[in-house]
């Protein structure tokens, strides 16, 4: 009974999202389809309930306001680090989305928002807080999720997932795909691996 998007199903989605004023942020098409796990916090929540009781071949236009999607921009959530901070060759360009880690390896996303001799002002916000969001989206595949998919909270696709992670799924994935992706999957296995 999973002819319509409900909890514990896998969905896959072609979309287009954009900001108010017509700027395209992110897509998704039928070749390269958004899966998620409905019902799990996979997608943002506005957007979730939208979607739910669609069926496959439906479009529909969704509009989300930022306290159901990436929250309020919060003006506190912005840091002035010192310049000295930073290697002198990060490329710190106002715009530049940058990881930090810090001694636990803990990671945090920022922004860059500005740029002097003496100081670098990170930004924590989600690039997409405060912004309302456009999704134009189409269904295009509805099937019920794995018991292993629902206790996870996450679909299992073709791309593995590092929770799940063996040798053996390793190499199958090694011979389906050699590309520029794989090269940067291999790296963050790498990194991964050492943990
Ligand atoms: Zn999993």
């Amino acid at each position: 009974m999973s002819d319509t998007i409900q909890d514990n199903v896998v969905v896959a989605l072609a979309y287009t999202l954009k900001l108010e004023n017509g700027e395209i942020v992110d897509e998704a098409d039928a070749d390269n389809p958004l899966e998620y796990l409905h019902g799990a916090n996979n997608i943002i929540p506005g957007l979730e309930r939208a979607l739910t009781g669609m069926r496959v071949g439906e479009t529909k236009h969704i509009q989300v306001a930022p306290s159901d999607g990436y929250g309020d921009y919060d003006p506190e959530d912005v840091e002035v680090v010192p310049r000295h901070h930073f290697p002198s060759d990060a490329p710190l360009e106002v715009g530049t989305a940058i990881t930090l880690a810090d001694d636990d390896d803990n990671y945090i996303d920022a922004v860059v928002k500005a740029v002097s001799d003496e100081s670098v002002t990170l930004d924590y916000n989600h690039p997409l807080a405060g912004k309302t969001l456009y999704f134009d989206v189409e269904v295009l595949n509805i099937r019920p999720a794995t018991q292993e998919e629902i206790e996870h909270g996450h679909v299992h696709g073709m791309f593995f997932d590092f929770e799940d992670f063996d040798e053996e799924d390793f190499d199958d994935f090694e011979e389906d795909f050699d590309d520029e992706d794989f090269d940067d999957e291999e790296e963050d296995f790498d990194t991964l691996r050492k943990n």
